[in-house]
């Protein structure tokens, strides 16, 4: 069975139609809302790793490395 990609929970996929990735509209909108605030992080992080010098440049790097992992793996 499939599993929703936010839960885990099992999905009934429908006969017809689009295979559903989410058990719910509630998680598919979390999962969204969350993929909407990785992708501003990623943007902020980069802006603030190119504004600042070492070694605050590192750490916003790493922070926007983070953030887009997780983002790739939700995605
Ligand atoms: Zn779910």
């Amino acid at each position: 069975m499939a599993q929703c990609q936010r839960c885990g929970e099992g999905i009934v996929q429908p006969v017809t139609g689009r295979p559903r990735r989410f058990c719910s509209d509630r998680c598919r909108r979390a999962h969204h809302q969350r993929a909407k605030t990785l992708r501003r992080q990623v943007d902020r992080f980069l802006d603030l790793a190119a504004a600042n010098a070492e070694p605050y440049s590192s750490y916003w790097a790493s922070l926007a490395a983070d953030a887009q992992a997780e983002l790739s793996k939700i995605t």
